[in-house]
This record gives structure tokens, C-alpha cells and sequence, in this order.
């Protein structure tokens, strides 16, 4: 018997891209133009570190311009090649377009390994990719806005936004040339958990559908469900805390790359997080029972699973034996196209990553949004907020004065009703908004729709026809 054999990346994306793309009415040709990837290029440099020059191979793909700039994370993984960084571009078109960010779709991805460089090493390798992509336009605040991915963060973003101010001095935007940066370089508050915050609210969105939550066999609320999450590093980590501080969830398996932990009475995730910073792995952390093969962890029985690290960890090889009946794709890809096939079958339910992990972008949004238009989110109306709150709580204060022991305001009422949002607040809400408003999108095709059988296709069909009407709208 021959193994069936799994397809790549980017052939996975384009596989359930098609499932969807047959569905719908698109005149001929356009589907072909949405699927492909317009540009990739690909750079080789060299810089001079420790007496020699080492040769670095990076990528930016371009998937498409049906909106301007485009948008998309820079991942810095051994793994990274063409195949992944077109795939995960596509993803972003789609993404984008699902959640209603202006952007066309791109991403990039250096093939290092950071862990094995210094700082500085790491600053100088980062500035000469980002020269070699600024000079072709491929950073640039009105063409292509990089975020962080895998591997890469605050530091690395503000680096590349300063190499890029620094070759264009003139530019008064040029903070908008990258988003995830420090708040000190042009960030925004929030960004650095967004990913994860939005893995919490498209959860909490889900569970406000109780017919959604049947079809994946569940019940109730947050509370209490087990979860197994793995990779916890910027989306993992964040989305693993808010869930079990905030909603009361339950973490009982974390997969990492040195193995996995498991207790089925709860893992605190902040003390993993500290002993991984401290130890560099999961590996003999008291509190769980550590197993060296973590992939197998991926089978334990739970409510919900996050895969939170990398692309394809669900295949043909496991598929069937996911026990958990609801996956949130938090990571870019975690199952391949073969996998969902035969989840689909088993009726479990996947919350696709192109909804699920927007959170980042969405975010990276508004700080894009906030660079441009240089001044902080709420700098304006916070305190003539907090003013005519002040009007409404002293008409309060003397009707209880009047009422006397009849009435009186609640004890937090006045404080938290005089202050007025700040930066976090207003991200977070917007955040909030986006994802609720793209589930609905969703679930209203999933439901209304008989041929539509799951939400990732339900969520390609919303993505394509918007990407579609903004070709046509460009009279293509
Ligand atoms: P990260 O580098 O911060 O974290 C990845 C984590 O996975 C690390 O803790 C790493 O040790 C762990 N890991 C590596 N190999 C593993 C293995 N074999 N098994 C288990 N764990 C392993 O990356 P991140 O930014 O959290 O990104 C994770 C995923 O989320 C990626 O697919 C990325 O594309 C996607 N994503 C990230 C963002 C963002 O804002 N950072 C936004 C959207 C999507």
C-alpha cells in the first residue's frame, strides 16, 4: 500500500482555498488571480560576525495587492523557506480581509536560528535584512508593513523601523513602516498580547452561540473546560493566561519543544512561563508530569486544544486520534489539509487560524493607524469623557443625599464609571469588536448555507468574495 502523501504548506492553503472557491460563483479567471502568490522575493546577504562573513537567506512574499499596503509578520525559524512564507502570505490576504483590516496579504521569514546569536549579532543581521527589503519597497509605511511572527518581537520590530527611518529621513510616516514596536518606538499598548487576547475573545464569541458549542459536543461556558495548549510562547502564553485567570478554564497539558507537561488538575501558566525563561524548556518542572514525546500530548483528553507554534503538528499521522472536540487554531497551519478532512468527519470543530490568531493584525491596525495619525489613541476626548461623567455622578450624589437610606450608589460605581478609557482600553474594545463582528460573518454562512459543512470554509467563502468585490471594484 502506497502512504498517501501530505501536501506542502502552501498546497494545503490552496487545497482549502479551492474546496471553498468551488462553492462560490466567481467569474473564470478571478479565482486563479485571489489563489496565487504575486511576488516572492528572496534575498541572500552576508554579514561579518566573529571574524567571518555567515550568508543569511531571507524571503518577503507579496500574495496580494487588492489593497495597499500589504501586511504580514517576518518569521526567523531554521525552517523557513519559499513554500511556507507564500503560504503564510496567502493566509494573510485572507485573514485581512476576513477581519476587515485595509491590507493586501504578505509575509517574510529569515532562515536563523536567533537563539544562536548575541544580541548585537542578532541587531546587525536584522538591520541588514531589513536594508535589503526597505530598498525594494518591501518595508515601506504605504506598501508593505511587516509585524512580528515566530521568533521575532518588540525588539526586532523596532530595529527594522529604525533602519528604515534612518534611510528615508525625510519621511514623516516612516514609524508606520513597522508595527509590534515598543511603545517607547511608536508601539501601541496592547500588541504585544493581542494574539492571544484575540484567541480569548473569538473563545468567549464562541460560547456566546450555545448551537455552535452542541456542535462540537460541548456545553456550558469557559469555566471549567480543560485545555491543552501547545507552544507557549507570545500567542500561546498570552492566550493560555487570559483563559485560565480571566474565564476560569482549566490548562491541563502544555507542549513545548522539549517535551510536554500534564496534570489534570491544572498547570499555573505563569510558572511554566518563568521556568521556561529561566531553564530555556519545560523540562523538569515540578508541577506536572513531563513526557518527552509532547507531539503525543496533541491525543490527550481534553475540551479544547490551541496549537500555538507550528504549521502542519496535525496530519494524516494523528489526525484520528484528537481526542479534543473543539481546536482554535491559534498558530498559522497547524492542520493540514489531510487532517482537516478527516476531523471534519469526526465532527470535531476548528475554529480557523485565519480568524483566530487576527487578533495580531487587527492590533498591528490600529498601531499602524495611530503612527499615521501621530497622536495616541484617546489623547482627546479622555478627560472631557471623564468630565461629563463627573456631571452625571454629582447629579447621583445629591439624589442620594436626598433619598438618604432609601438609595445609594454602588461602592465602585463612581470610580470606575469617572475614568475615562485609556489606550489599552480602547484597543482592547476595538479588538473585542473585531472579533465578534468576524465570527458572526462566519457562522451566518456556516448555518445559513447546507453545502457549507465547517466555519474554515465558511470563513474562505466570506474572504474570497470580499477579496473578489475589491478586484472587481479595480474594474478586473
Ligand atoms: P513564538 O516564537 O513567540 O513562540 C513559539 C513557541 O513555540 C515557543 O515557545 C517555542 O519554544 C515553541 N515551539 C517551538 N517548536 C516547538 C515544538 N516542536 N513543539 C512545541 N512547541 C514548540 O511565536 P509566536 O509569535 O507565539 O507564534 C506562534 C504561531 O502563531 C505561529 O504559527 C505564528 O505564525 C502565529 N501567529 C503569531 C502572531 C503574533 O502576533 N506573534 C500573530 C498571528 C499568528
Amino acid at each position: 500500500m502506497t502512504a498517501i502523501k501530505e501536501p506542502s504548506f502552501r498546497e494545503s492553503v490552496d487545497l482549502m482555498f479551492n474546496r471553498a472557491a468551488s462553492l462560490m460563483d466567481l467569474p473564470p479567471g478571478l479565482e486563479e488571480k485571489i489563489r496565487v502568490c504575486n511576488a516572492t522575493y528572496t534575498v541572500r546577504f552576508g554579514v561579518r560576525l566573529r571574524g567571518e562573513i555567515h550568508t543569511f537567506t531571507g524571503y518577503r512574499s507579496v500574495h496580494s495587492e487588492h489593497m495597499e499596503p500589504v501586511k504580514g509578520g517576518i518569521r526567523y525559524a531554521m525552517a523557513v523557506n519559499q513554500d511556507e512564507v507564500e503560504a503564510l502570505a496567502a493566509l494573510m490576504t485572507y485573514k485581512c480581509a476576513l477581519v476587515e483590516t485595509p491590507f493586501g496579504g504578505s509575509k517574510g521569514g529569515l532562515r536563523i536560528d536567533p537563539r544562536q546569536y548575541e544580541e548585537h549579532e542578532l541587531e546587525q543581521i536584522t538591520r541588514r535584512f531589513a536594508y535589503e527589503l526597505a530598498k525594494r519597497d518591501l518595508i515601506n509605511p504605504s506598501q508593505n508593513v511587516p509585524a512580528p511572527d515566530m521568533g521575532t518581537g518588540e525588539r526586532e520590530m523596532a530595529w527594522m523601523a529604525d533602519q528604515y527611518a534612518r534611510m528615508n529621513t525625510t519621511d514623516i510616516n516612516a514609524r508606520a513602516s513597522v508595527t509590534g514596536k515598543p511603545l517607547n518606538a511608536g508601539g501601541i499598548s496592547g500588541r504585544v498580547e493581542a494574539t492571544g487576547r484575540g484567541i480569548q475573545y473569538a473563545l468567549r464569541e464562541f460560547f456566546r452561540h450555545p448551537e455552535d458549542v452542541q456542535k462540537a459536543g460541548l456545553s456550558g461556558k469557559l469555566d471549567g473546560k480543560r485545555i491543552v495548549v501547545q507552544g507557549l510562547g507570545n500567542v500561546g502564553y498570552h492566550a493560555a493566561k487570559f483563559l485560565s485567570e480571566e474565564d476560569g478554564s482549566r490548562i491541563v497539558g502544555i507542549i513545548e519543544w522539549d517535551g510536554a507537561l500534564y496534570n489534570p488538575d491544572g498547570i499555573d501558566v505563569e510558572s511554566v512561563r518563568q521556568w521556561i525563561v529561566k531553564h530555556g524548556g519545560v523540562s523538569n518542572y515540578p508541577d506536572a508530569t513531563h513526557s518527552a514525546e509532547g507531539a503525543e500530548v496533541l491525543e490527550a483528553e481534553c475540551d479544547i486544544l490551541i496549537p500555538a507554534a507550528l504549521e502542519g503538528v496535525i496530519n494524516l499521522t494523528n489526525a484520528e486520534r484528537i481526542k479534543a472536540p473543539l481546536i482554535i487554531e491559534a498558530a498559522n497551519g497547524p492542520v493540514t489539509a489531510g487532517a482537516d478532512e478527516i476531523l471534519r468527519k469526526k465532527g470535531t470543530v476548528i475554529i480557523p487560524d485565519m480568524y483566530a490568531n487576527a487578533g495580531g493584525v487587527t492590533v498591528s491596525y490600529f498601531e499602524w493607524v495611530k503612527n499615521l495619525s501621530h497622536i495616541r489613541f484617546g489623547r482627546m476626548q479622555r478627560r472631557q469623557e471623564e468630565a461629563r461623567h463627573e456631571l452625571i455622578v454629582s447629579e447621583l450624589e445629591r439624589l442620594d443625599r436626598y433619598l438618604g437610606d432609601a438609595w445609594s450608589m454602588s461602592p465602585n460605581f463612581k470610580a470606575k464609571y469617572l475614568r475615562g478609557a485609556d489606550e489599552l482600553e480602547l484597543v482592547r474594545s476595538g479588538l473585542d469588536d473585531t472579533m465578534r463582528i468576524a465570527y458572526q460573518s462566519m457562522r451566518e454562512v456556516w448555518h445559513s448555507r447546507d453545502d457549507v459543512e465547517d466555519l474554515r470554509t465558511a470563513a474562505y467563502i466570506v474572504a474570497i468574495d470580499r477579496v473578489a468585490k475589491s478586484y472587481r471594484a479595480k474594474g478586473l
